[in-house]
């Protein structure tokens, strides 16, 4: 009977160190262009793909405001001037 150890590397070494970086960069992080803050409700951030794809955006003076949720697009309609002003303060 033969024993394998397919684990055993020939110097010894536990091979935990060689965790891909590509793992830490998968998920968007906040400040990159990728996101956006949503203008009515402060801190919250938005993906903007994300946004855009369900219809998460206004466009207002030339800019575009994504919004984190179905409820924050009438209130950015019901006074942009104010959610526009704010993001950008
Ligand atoms: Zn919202």
């Amino acid at each position: 009977m033969t024993e394998n150890a397919p684990r055993q590397s020939c110097c010894g070494h536990a091979g935990d160190a060689a965790e891909p970086l590509e793992l830490l960069q998968s998920a968007p992080a906040a400040g990159s262009e990728e996101m956006a803050e949503c203008p009515v409700m402060a801190g919250t951030t938005v993906h903007k793909a994300t946004a855009v794809s369900k219809g998460l955006y206004r466009d207002f003076e030339g800019t575009r405001y994504y919004l984190c949720c179905a409820g924050c697009g009438p209130r950015f309609d019901a006074d942009p001037n104010k959610y526009a002003t704010a993001a950008s303060a």
